[in-house]
């Protein structure tokens, strides 16, 4: 064989259409092209105060046992998390991002038999997992930019076997409420598997609280995924988690590979979930960037869609692409979500003060250019 590309075509059918996830910029890309020094990236919805010291100390005196395997089972990380949720440790399975938790379950579940349904603009990670598996993708539209449940509900069929829930959902922030997502689970059909990936949970205002982990002992076809990634600020660890019935972490566990999770992250977060005050400066650093933001498209006349998570979209009313190119060039690396099927808006993570108000006059400064 002599032309490469006949590569292509002995790949997995799912992996020959597959369209590879697309990060945001990183700040050395940026730097490269531009040779720009100054860069603020609000592109990934990290966490802008970065790690805590508690997982900074723990990551340093760590460094030590980089020769040695990881502990495999993550016992000392699943007590704790099992302690904090009054869970069983059997009902944890740790994933290397919560992402990985997302792949082990479409690959355990899914076959080119099967279908997977997620809604129109949900997290592009699900359309990846169930394509790479060669099982068939059913999208939902969306209704007010989130999820759809009664539409969702009836696009299951007895070939559905995995349903993906985003709450709140990126890139549009939306929630469910705890009781349409009740009623969801009592009629979604026992035959099929619902992921409801709450990556970014400790955001949600606590005027309403969901309460997912109550349902777990009812829906043994129930997985909840978190992530340390948002607001524990480990996202460059990679290192997140999936709670469900044993008997689904079992499953899991059987797909999973055997040191998953490196020992640096294993013990990053297990003192990041010791580090309340950290995680209550990062939320507190959200809810007061989030209206530094929505005041400034107030401000620019923009409409923008309330989110419950660490990012909004905002609604430029013209394509967003050349905003977002100029927003570059003057160093501030944002989110294009055409992709999503949102071409006009634009993601933006919420940062630090200052670094959301760079964003805000660069912002002003472009729209008084092209209005
Ligand atoms: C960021 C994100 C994740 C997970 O990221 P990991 O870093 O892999 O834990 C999962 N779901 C959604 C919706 C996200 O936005």
């Amino acid at each position: 064989m002599n032309n490469s590309d006949n590569i292509y075509t002995l790949a997995a059918a799912g992996v020959q259409r597959l369209i590879p996830y697309k990060a945001g910029k990183p700040i050395e890309e940026l730097e490269r092209e531009l040779g720009l020094t100054q860069i603020t990236k609000l592109a990934s919805n990290e966490n802008p105060l970065g790690p805590g010291k508690k997982a900074l100390e723990a990551i340093a005196s760590a460094l030590s046992e980089l020769a040695l395997y990881p502990d495999g089972s993550g016992f000392l990380l699943k007590q704790a998390l099992a302690n904090k949720y009054a869970v069983d440790d059997s009902q944890i399975t740790l994933g290397n991002g919560s992402n990985e938790i997302l792949e082990l379950v479409a690959r355990a579940f899914l076959t080119p038999e099967h279908e997977a349904v997620f809604s129109q603009h949900a997290f592009a990670v699900y359309p990846i997992v169930t394509q790479a598996v060669g099982a068939t993708a059913v999208v939902v539209p969306a209704l007010n930019y989130g999820h759809d449940l009664d539409a969702m509900l009836l696009a299951v069929t007895e070939k559905t076997r995995l349903v993906f829930i985003a709450n709140p959902n990126n890139p549009t922030g939306t929630l469910l409420s705890q009781a349409s997502l009740a009623r969801f689970l009592d009629a979604l059909p026992n035959s099929c598997v619902c992921v409801l990936d709450e990556a970014y949970f400790e955001f949600v205002n606590s005027a309403e609280p969901i309460n997912s982990i109550a349902w777990l002992k009812d829906h043994p076809n129930l997985l909840i995924t978190r992530t340390f990634s948002k607001a524990y600020g480990l996202a460059g660890l990679r290192i997140g988690y999936g709670l469900s019935s044993p008997q689904m972490a079992d499953i899991l566990n059987r797909v999973r590979q055997p040191f998953n999770n490196n020992n640096i992250a294993l013990v990053a977060a297990l003192a990041a979930l010791d580090d309340d005050e950290h995680l209550q400066q990062t939320i507190a650093v959200n809810t007061h960037g989030m209206q530094q933001l929505v005041d400034g498209f107030k401000a620019l006349n923009l409409a923008w869609i309330p989110s419950a998570g660490n990012f909004v979209l905002v609604d430029l009313k013209q394509a967003a692409m050349p905003i977002y190119e100029a927003l570059l060039r003057k160093g501030v690396i944002v989110r294009p979500v055409a992709v999503y099927e949102l071409p006009n808006h634009l993601r933006i993570s919420i940062g630090t003060k200052t670094e959301n108000q760079l964003f805000l006059d660069a912002l002003t400064e472009i729209l008084a250019d092209v209005r």
